[in-house]
């Protein structure tokens, strides 16, 4: 997906602090954090959305909890708890349509979310 901001991302086309990838995702730092630590983890494949997944996609969702344990561990947010969150499509507040877990950490979270 040429336009896709997060494909760019994964691309190296536009620049972004990456934390960690390989060849089947990509994290980074979000450009606008809701806490201390914020960062979003990216298949490369492009998948709009969470109702898009299908076959071997959900192989690389289970990857990116692997990912995100290690980048929990990373960043010192492991034993504490952190929480691991997906947007998906306009009602949820999904504003880009390439499938991302946000990893949010650092700070209280309240129950139920807004
Ligand atoms: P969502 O609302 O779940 O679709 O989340 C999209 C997230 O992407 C938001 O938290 C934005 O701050 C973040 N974001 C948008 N553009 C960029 C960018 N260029 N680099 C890093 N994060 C971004
Ligand atoms: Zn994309």
């Amino acid at each position: 997906m040429s336009e896709c901001i997060f494909c760019k991302i994964a691309n190296g086309d536009i620049p972004s602090e990456i934390l960690y990838e390989d060849e089947k995702v990509v994290a980074f730092k979000d450009i606008n954090p809701q806490a201390p630590v914020h960062i979003l983890i990216i298949p490369r494949k492009h998948i709009p959305s969470v109702s898009d997944l299908e076959g071997n996609d959900y192989d690389v969702i289970g990857h990116i909890f692997k990912v995100a344990n290690k980048l929990a561990e990373d960043e010192g947010i492991s034993e504490e708890g952190f929480r691991l969150v997906v947007n998906c499509k306009e009602r949820a507040g999904q504003t880009v349509f390439h499938i991302h877990f946000h990893l949010l950490g650092g700070r209280d979270f309240n129950w139920p979310p807004g």
